[in-house]
């Protein structure tokens, strides 16, 4: 799981394909995962809580992350499965999370203590 996280901060979408479970893949283009990725600035993962059996996981997380001028917050419990000896996503329960509207002079919701222009604005 903080793989596939390292990997859409590093906007590596080939991985995050290849770690879907394979009934999901079809769904799930490389391309779409790269324009997710690409227009995104990530900027935490929070792991909540963990339970893992032999060939199946559940993770519940939250990763923080810009989109436009958006403050977004993804809070999830997300199935794994195990598949070839590798841990794979096979889908996972949403927790809604309100979307923050940020200006260029509030203060940066990444905790840094600057304005938003000085920190995450793009
Ligand atoms: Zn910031």
């Amino acid at each position: 799981m903080r793989s596939r996280y390292v990997a859409y901060a590093l906007k590596n979408a080939k991985y995050i394909y290849q770690t879907y479970a394979q009934e999901k893949q079809a769904e799930n283009p490389v391309k779409e995962i790269a324009d997710f990725a690409n227009s995104c600035r990530f900027i935490k993962l929070a792991v909540i809580n963990t339970e893992q059996q032999q060939s199946n996981a559940e993770v519940e997380f939250c990763v923080s992350y810009f989109y436009q001028s958006l403050f977004c917050q993804l809070h999830e419990r997300s199935s794994f499965i195990k598949e070839d000896g590798q841990w794979r996503y096979l889908d996972g329960e949403i927790f809604p999370v309100a979307d923050i509207k940020v200006s260029r002079n509030d203060e940066c919701p990444c905790g840094s203590g600057k304005k938003y222009k000085k920190c995450h604005n793009v």
